[in-house]
């Protein structure tokens, strides 16, 4: 679990090559096919050969409810747990994760243990971080992903086109074709903008989402904090991760598992 830019993907991979693992996304965006950029779905080279489920699988016009997750989720687990692999869910969309784990009827609770891993960042620094993966997002074609989504009704209520640089874009392709170079590029760092603040108020919904559910519902989350990550650059920076996210992720799950 995590906010959004936190790092939930890296731990997930880091914890699957160190235990013999399958990973389900809990992304209620990025299930879908398409939008790779924009979405930040993690590439087949990060994935380092381990099998994701739930990612780019469903198509981009239907909606994916957290009672459709609550299914998909539920048959991949068994699958990995029949392979004899640990299922590890990474994502951050915290209603669908609650939906699976908390059900009316515990049956999930009655069928599985569960090891609840949360990375945190200082939310400045998050703010920060997650503005200039907007920046890197556009440098690497995010503009052209977004226009095949373009609405000339400006429905942008379904499937994948909820997700956030979708909508924000509307105005800017469908004024393009008329405007000068220099409206255009205006047009453009307004959408930009736009989207950095919504990323921005993503990360604070879910980090109050998953604060609801450690206080409130008392799940046990284990906290890391990996705000000295995005402080350091380079090789400190990994030691970082290694000293504060995934050196004391393995021993909580190896723990979780082994004792
Ligand atoms: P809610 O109940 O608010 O829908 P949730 O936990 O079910 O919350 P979130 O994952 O917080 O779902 O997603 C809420 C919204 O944030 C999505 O509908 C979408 O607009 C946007 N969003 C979430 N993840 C992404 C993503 N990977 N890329 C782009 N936009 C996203």
């Amino acid at each position: 679990m995590g906010a959004t830019g936190t790092g939930k993907s890296r731990l997930s991979i880091d914890l699957a090559t160190r235990f013999p693992a399958e990973i389900i996304n809990s992304d209620k965006i990025q299930v879908h096919e398409g939008l790779d950029i924009a979405t930040n779905k993690i590439t087949e080279e990060e994935r380092c050969g381990i099998p994701h489920h739930l990612l780019g699988v469903i198509n981009p016009n239907i909606d994916f409810t957290a009672t459709n997750f609550v299914d998909m989720a539920s048959n991949a687990m068994d699958s990995i747990l029949s392979r004899g692999q640990l299922p590890i869910i990474a994502g951050g969309s915290n209603s669908y994760i609650e939906a699976l784990v908390d059900d009316k009827d515990f049956r999930f609770r009655s069928k599985y243990e569960c090891c609840f891993l949360w990375v945190d960042v200082a939310m400045p620094v998050l703010h920060n971080y997650v503005s200039e993966r907007v920046d890197k997002m556009v440098e690497n074609g995010m503009v052209d992903e977004v226009r095949n989504y373009f609405d000339s009704n400006a429905n942008y209520t379904k499937g994948i086109k909820k997700a956030i640089g979708v909508p924000e874009f509307h105005r800017y392709f469908r004024e393009e074709p008329y405007l000068d170079k220099k409206s255009r590029a205006k047009l453009l760092q307004e959408a930009i903008q736009e989207i950095k603040r919504n990323t921005c108020k993503l990360a604070c919904r879910q980090l109050e989402k998953i604060n609801r559910l450690k206080n409130k519902k008392n799940w046990k989350i284990h906290r890391l904090d990996a705000t000295q990550v995005f402080l350091r650059r380079g090789k400190e920076a990994d030691e970082a991760w290694e000293a504060m996210v995934a050196g004391p992720s393995t021993e909580i799950v190896a723990e979780f598992l082994y004792s």
